[in-house]
């Protein structure tokens, strides 16, 4: 992640730029912003820039080397990400207890999502994507055992060895105490890099030892303009209600896509049902004009209402239903979403959603892939 990808806060892009064109880069940071503002992609481009041998006259990474693709892949062995995690069905399995969870576990899944946000997530869309359900995450001893572990090899490209840690404010004392000896002193080139959104809460030890950057709530003319250039409309409005953070922004949006999305999933799975191909053809014409950002909405979103379909049909209770409309149709359409055909109607959605993602012609993608539901509602008939 370069900063021309970080949305706004050009003066700190500068001064953060400056510090490596002077040498005087402090070992031990504190990154601050509220929540879905950028102090993560910030740091992740500030890192970045750090291990470029090629940066541009601004001080920007240069977006194409060999350590930029290993950046932008978030795979750069010399940059460690810690996060808050707790014990959770998707975390990778490692042969070792797996009581105390730490971040390696779960490091797929990072990089997945801030690929896909570009770093503009809240900590509640972390956990869910993590399946916590309603547990908190937390940095705990064992993960500051292992920094230290990582910490003590030779940096591989013989450069920086960086640290950004997530939200050390849900980094236990233990933890903190592990981990200071490392921050009061450092081996020559490391780094830490800490992104907080509650810096009060950080362990005073920690804070203390580190120079702070504090990140301003993004304007709502730039928000606006990245919800416009995602395809999604409203944005001005939304973009005065998400108070400068654009994690809330998309969060605002695509809560008002999911009542309009229910209409078309319930549309699209009529006309599959009575498979009137003109009409289905309709809708993905419809579908292909809404805007890439709407459309993996969409399908997601449509993977949420299959999951309410499929556990109504194996009579499981405990959903609520937002409104009787919604539940009308759900009881309606259960039937079709037996075990039978469930992973068939998934393996569709996600397919649609990787051809979305690749930038295909969406006209053909929408077109084929509603002709291909209608096939698993007639097989399911
Ligand atoms: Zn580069």
């Amino acid at each position: 992640m370069q900063f021309s990808a970080v949305i706004g806060n050009e003066r700190i892009k500068s001064l953060l730029a400056e510090t490596i064109r002077a040498g005087r880069v402090s070992h031990a940071q504190l990154f601050v912003s509220d929540e879905g503002v950028g102090a993560l992609p910030m740091a992740i481009a500030y890192a970045q820039a750090l291990l470029c041998p090629n940066r541009t006259p601004e001080g920007d990474a240069c977006g194409e080397c060999a350590n930029c693709y290993k950046m932008n892949r978030l795979e750069h062995p010399d940059c460690n990400f810690i996060f808050p995690v707790n014990k959770s069905k998707k975390a990778k399995a490692t042969g070792r207890s797996d009581d105390k969870p730490t971040s390696d576990q779960f490091v797929h899944l990072w990089r997945e999502l801030i690929i896909k946000t570009g770093g503009y997530i809240s900590e509640e869309q972390w956990y869910n994507y993590i399946g916590l359900e309603n547990q908190q995450g937390n940095i705990n001893k064992e993960e500051a055992n292992e920094i230290v572990r990582k910490m003590s090899f030779k940096s591989v490209q013989g450069g920086y060895k960086i640290v950004i840690m997530w939200l050390p404010e849900k980094m236990n004392e233990a933890a903190a105490n592990t981990l200071l000896k490392l921050i009061e002193e450092p081996a020559p080139g490391t780094l830490f890099i800490f992104v907080s959104e509650q810096p009060d809460r950080v362990i005073a030890t920690i804070r203390s030892r580190t120079q702070i950057t504090t990140l301003a709530p993004l304007p709502q003319k730039f928000i606006a303009e990245y919800l416009y250039n995602e395809g999604i409309e409203n944005g001005a409005r939304i973009a005065q209600a998400a108070g400068g953070s654009l994690s809330r922004a998309l969060e605002l949006s695509r809560n008002e896509f999911q009542s309009e999305d229910f209409e078309r999933f319930a549309a699209l799975m009529r006309k599959g049902y009575t498979m009137k191909y003109g009409e289905l053809f309709e809708w993905a014409e419809s579908m292909a004009g809404i805007g890439r950002e709407a459309q993996k909405m969409f399908c997601e979103n449509s993977l949420a209402i299959l999951r309410d379909c499929y556990l109504t049909s194996l009579n499981l209770a405990e959903i609520t239903f937002v409104n009787p409309q919604t539940e009308k149709f759900i009881n309606a359409f259960s039937p079709y979403t037996n075990h039978l055909t469930i992973e068939h109607f998934i393996r569709e959605f996600e397919l649609l959603l990787s051809h979305i993602r690749q930038n295909g012609n969406a006209k053909i993608i929408f077109s084929d892939f509603a002709l291909k539901i209608s096939k698993i509602i007639k097989a399911a008939k």
